[in-house]
């Protein structure tokens, strides 16, 4: 086989993949209306439900667009008339905040230190005090502005506790963290297919709870392209997804799902650990700190404070990591000057050995 020239992603996604993945793109041309193209999509969403969830009770909407398509669809698809607590703790918190802001929902904002725990009692608090019928709460699993991981097993509880549907954003974490949607109480989980799935960009999904995707009762609907349940329905009906879907990067995802049972979700996370310990050390031998505390640590992506040396520069650093096949990615967190490292996709710690011995330089050769 052909192999193509191997750049090591370190931004937090779209990730690294595998030339296996790459190469399953090329295919005969189809139209996706065809029976055995909906059979491809059917194992697809059959194979995700089960990463995740019991097959026979939950179910997997796909939809063609990044990551933040299908966080959208549950947004603006599944919250009626009651409230919605949205936790923000880094940047994707914030943005689930504005997708319902801009449907016009009611959201209430529950803003926690983007690196440190969410503070579970006062969680609590909130949703008591806010004097409204709270309906969904969401947030983020691994907050990829950090690599905080927020403990969505207490907060299932606690949405178990107030008949709140929760709706996880596992967007960096699913494929990689083990989770299990019915024990963790969560209705609805979005990820995409380009980051700890080492797929390709352009399919994002929402594994479901099927009851609320056939429940009658639904919201007003608000949305048209991006309708969950009118996404689900059809393609229960017809094998086909209502839009044209991206065909080739459905492929890749397929023969990506395939590497991921042959490597094992256990050793997928085993290898990722491995790489952010290499960094970790590496990062601290050179005298850098990180942002969020080993315990809360997806160990995915890092947050990395920026060295305070004059001759620092963000894009210079990037530029010199980027002609050696290296991409880094800058910060998104206000108040903190960080860049980020991330460790997920189809690269190991020699990989990371290397990019730590290339930072070394390039600290030495600014006077770092
Ligand atoms: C990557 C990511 C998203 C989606 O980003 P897209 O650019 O739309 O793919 C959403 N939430 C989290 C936590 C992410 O890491």
């Amino acid at each position: 086989m052909r192999t193509v020239r191997r750049n090591i992603l370190l931004n937090p996604g779209p990730a690294t993949t595998t030339d296996t993945v790459k190469f399953a793109q090329v295919q005969p041309d189809i139209c996706p209306r065809e029976a055995e193209f909906g059979e491809l999509l059917a194992s697809i969403c059959g194979d995700l439900t089960r990463l995740a969830a019991d097959d026979g009770k939950y179910s997997t909407v796909l939809f063609g667009g990044s990551g933040t398509a299908a966080v959208e669809s549950v947004i603006s698809s599944v919250i009626g008339d009651g409230a919605a607590v949205i936790v923000n703790n880094g940047a994707y918190g914030k943005r689930m905040c504005e997708i319902a802001s801009a449907y016009g929902l009611n959201v209430l904002e529950f803003p926690s230190p983007p690196d440190e725990p969410v503070d579970l009692a006062a969680l609590e608090a909130f949703i008591r005090r806010s004097g409204r019928q709270v309906s969904h709460l969401a947030v983020v699993h691994h907050e990829t502005t950090t690599g905080l991981l927020n403990d969505i097993g207490a907060i299932g509880q606690l949405c178990g506790r107030y008949d709140v549907d929760l709706i996880v954003d596992a967007m960096s974490s699913f494929g990689a963290i083990p989770i299990r949607m019915e024990d963790l109480n969560i209705r609805y989980l979005v990820s995409s297919a380009n980051k700890c799935l080492q797929g390709m960009a352009g399919v994002s999904f929402v594994i479901a709870d099927r009851g609320r995707l056939e429940s009658p009762e639904r919201p007003q609907s608000r949305n048209y392209y991006l309708n969950l349940q009118d996404q689900y329905l059809y393609f229960k009906k017809t094998n086909q997804m209502r839009f044209t879907p991206p065909v080739q990067t459905l492929y890749a995802l397929k023969q990506a799902i395939g590497e991921l049972k042959r490597e094992g979700m256990a050793n997928r996370y085993a290898r990722y650990v491995k790489s952010w310990e290499t960094l970790k050390e590496g990062i601290t031998r050179l005298g850098l700190k990180y942002l969020v505390d080993d315990k809360h640590h997806a160990k995915m992506v890092t947050a990395i404070l920026e060295p305070e040396c004059g001759g620092y520069d963000f894009a210079d650093m990037h530029d010199f990591f980027y002609r050696r096949g290296y991409t880094i990615y800058p910060g998104k967190l206000p108040g903190f000057h960080t860049f980020r490292i991330a460790n997920m996709g189809a690269i190991d710690s020699a990989d990371i050995k290397v990019f730590v011995a290339l930072l070394g330089q390039y600290l030495r050769s600014i006077g770092g």
